[in-house]
């Protein structure tokens, strides 16, 4: 894969076969996928993906986790019901990422991507250990079939997640790295959070957004270069990092205004990486 290859996000539930028709369309050489309807993961629709994914020359860089139930309709919301941290489905949807892992190793995806929830900031709080130990569950069933795990950034602080990641202490877990998520939930200005994580960053959403203006209520996402992101900046530090892989590019609306916010976001991004790659 050409370093810092531009690439799209599909949502979860989303149909790939249509999809990847069109990534390859808008020109896009790589693919983070959601999880697909059921109908997509059984042996015969995986071989007819990855069929079309080689035909389509499109590379999967990462499958995204998403489960039944989560919403993210505002931050109590997400708290309640998003990811791994919440106790009541923990199990049930550890089962099932262990499902979405096979997925991602059967189209020839290197891992899978998380947003694992609002793990506690607080180290001495109770809830904190099992989280820890749920990350290590879910970093050793995608490691047993030679998966990354990779984690969403968004609803934790740097110093948090760096240090979350530190104590699950198994080598295949690292960010994927969303700038805009850290402002859309207040949790800090992401240029910054790349001096805690930015060597653990192993893929990134291109999005952009604007901090929130009420406790409670999310920030609202932007079409890209017209957040408070600061995209070229953001890219240029990761680069400096030492940063190669995929530019995924997220907008997470629908219909001809996604695939004009998309190319748009294209765009700007050939500029920035053609600038990068020949300094
Ligand atoms: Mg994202």
């Amino acid at each position: 894969m050409d370093p810092l290859a531009l690439g799209v996000m599909l949502a979860v539930g989303e149909n790939p076969l249509e999809r990847v028709k069109h990534v390859k369309q808008m020109g896009f050489p790589t693919v983070q996928m959601g999880v697909p309807p059921p109908a997509f993961m059984t042996e015969e629709a995986k071989a007819e993906l990855r069929a079309a994914l080689a035909e389509a020359g499109v590379t999967v860089t990462t499958v995204f986790c998403g489960f039944e139930g989560e919403s993210y309709a505002d931050i109590p919301t997400v708290r309640r019901t998003v990811g791994l941290v919440p106790k009541e489905t923990r199990g049930e949807r550890l089962e099932r990422a262990g499902d979405i892992a096979q997925f991602a190793k059967d189209i020839g995806s290197p891992r899978i991507a998380i947003h694992i929830g609002f793990v506690p900031e607080e180290p001495a709080d109770p809830e904190y250990p099992p989280c820890v130990e749920t990350l290590q569950k879910l970093a050793d069933i995608a490691g047993d079939l030679d998966l990354g795990v990779a984690l969403e950034t968004g609803q934790e602080t740097a110093p948090t997640l760096k240090r979350y990641i530190e104590d699950a202490a198994r080598d295949n877990v690292g960010v994927n790295f969303d700038p805009a998520n850290m402002i859309l939930y207040g949790s800090g200005d992401p240029i910054e959070a790349l001096d805690h994580v930015g060597q653990c960053v192993v893929g990134t959403h291109c999005k952009d957004g604007k901090w929130p203006t009420e406790e409670g209520q999310l920030g609202h996402e932007t079409p890209l270069g017209e957040g408070d992101v600061g995209i070229e900046e953001f890219v240029t530090k990761l680069y400096n990092l030492g940063y190669r892989g995929p530019l995924t590019i997220e907008r997470e609306i629908t219909g001809d205004q996604q695939t004009k916010d998309i190319l748009m976001a294209k765009e700007l991004l050939e500029g920035i990486r053609a600038k990068l790659l020949s300094a």
